[in-house]
């Protein structure tokens, strides 16, 4: 009926340009939405990832990732989630499953596609041989759960994850590979400098709150002699810890590592006993502020050991 004024044509276009720009065409605008249980597997996720995806993670680098508080916006990122990964081994058994059903999300559930267990890529040190119990509340009954803290673990999970991506979106599989092929090279140097910083240290004793660190006390040649925890997830007693302390008096333990998340009542107090230097290390990605990726979490954790050693000779 009526003519298009001229001012209407030039709105009609510049709406048309703008709509353009906000939504760009569905093959550029994909990416895949990655949930990650932790800042690791989602650090990890990132290196391979690039920007064919959005990484997230739930639990924090700085909380204890046997315990989460499961928050409504995971619920609401896992309803989008393209993919999860988990590390598996029962570390998320106290607050992820229910999640992942209430999410509704049929991509994610644990025999779905978009569902990676990154264990299975990693070598799992303190596998049980026996019957798997929780007795006592152990946290860890189906072989240790801190994998990440090995690089060449680190490594083998990025692979997986790789693999994984290029399942998911084929037309990237090669892009997904290539990075990986990146990420590997950048590890493998870096694994050879933290090393090189390490050699003269092998062998030294240390005793830590959590049996974190049994895959970086293997790469990197330390001898954990004792743990604050009597059995993993369960809070230090006195009797243990008068044990722990004529133990560490004479072995001449001189280093206590402890995670940000414990209480530091108890390592202090082995350390008035006996003399022994309590460092906080972090297990995680996210640990600290500037510890914002893989590499990042290594050079941070091998400066304070070094610094920790060499203070107590
Ligand atoms: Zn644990």
């Amino acid at each position: 009926m009526h003519a298009i004024r001229p001012g209407t044509r030039m709105l009609a276009a510049l709406l048309a340009v703008a709509i353009a720009l906000l939504f760009p065409a569905e093959s550029q605008a994909k990416k895949l939405n990655v949930m990650a249980a932790t800042q690791d597997l989602a650090a990890l996720a990132q290196e391979v990832g690039g920007d064919k995806i959005e990484a997230d993670a739930m639990a924090r680098g700085y909380q204890d990732p046997h315990f989460v508080e499961a928050k409504p916006s995971f619920l609401l990122k896992l309803r989008h989630a393209d993919l999860l990964i988990v590390v598996g081994l029962e570390l998320e058994i106290g607050w992820l499953p229910p999640l992942i059903t209430q999410s509704g999300n049929p991509n994610i559930q644990p025999s779905a596609p978009g569902y990676l267990d990154a264990s299975q890529f990693a070598e799992i040190l303190e596998k049980p041989s026996g019957p798997v119990t929780r007795a006592m509340g152990d946290v860890h009954p189906l072989g240790n759960p801190h994998y990440w803290l090995d690089p060449d673990n680190g490594g083998r999970i990025a692979k997986g994850i790789a693999d994984k991506l290029g399942e998911l979106d084929p037309g990237d599989a090669a892009y997904f590979q290539q990075r990986y092929q990146d990420f590997d090279r950048r590890l493998k140097a870096a694994e050879k400098n933290w090393d090189a910083q390490m050699l003269p240290y092998r062998g030294r004793k240390v005793v830590t709150y959590h049996k974190s660190l049994p895959n970086f006390a293997k790469h990197f040649g330390l001898d954990v002699v004792g743990y604050i925890e009597p059995r993993p997830g369960i809070p230090p007693s006195p009797g243990h810890t008068i044990e722990l302390i004529g133990q560490m008096k004479r072995d001449g333990v001189k280093v206590v590592l402890m995670e940000p998340y414990f209480d530091s009542k108890t390592p202090n107090s082995i350390g008035a006993a006996t003399g022994a230097q309590v460092v906080v290390m972090l297990p995680s990605v996210g640990g600290e502020k500037e510890v914002t990726d893989y590499f990042k979490l290594f050079d941070y954790d091998i400066a304070l050991l070094k610094k920790a050693f060499d203070a107590t000779k």
